[in-house]
């Protein structure tokens, strides 16, 4: 898988990739422009494996959200991984994280997002 692989390379150099709508957004160093060049240039693959990465995490906290809400509780912190996570990894993935302080990786954030939005229609994100 091109878009994986290629995925994967741009983050593991210091690349932040992620899509704003149907708009591709690469942030980096100038020293990446060649890399974020060739993100750019496999805009299809890499959006196809940005959006399965929020997809299977979506179905997930979606599954756990949806038991702890239909018995009455709050909405939970949703993770998309039962494991703990390594220290300093994603909360929800157990993923490295792009940035220190960070609680979700993008991918696990835009997944809640989705989960709060469909839940919670009437909710209102500034
Ligand atoms: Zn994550």
């Amino acid at each position: 898988m091109v878009g994986v692989d290629l995925l994967d390379r741009a983050r593991r150099a210091g690349l932040v990739v992620l899509l704003d709508g149907d708009r591709l957004v690469v942030r980096g160093p100038k020293r990446l422009q060649v890399l974020a060049s060739e993100v750019i240039a496999n805009k299809p693959a890499i959006s196809i494996a940005l959006h399965h990465e929020v997809d299977w995490r979506t179905d997930a906290m979606h599954t756990h959200a949806v038991q702890a809400v239909s018995h009455g509780g709050p909405l939970p912190f949703m993770v998309s991984r039962d494991t703990p996570p390594p220290p300093g990894c994603c909360l929800s993935c157990g993923d490295p994280l792009p940035r220190p302080h960070a609680v979700r990786c993008a991918p696990c954030g835009e997944a809640a997002r989705r989960v709060v939005r469909e839940l919670y229609p009437v909710v209102r994100e500034s």
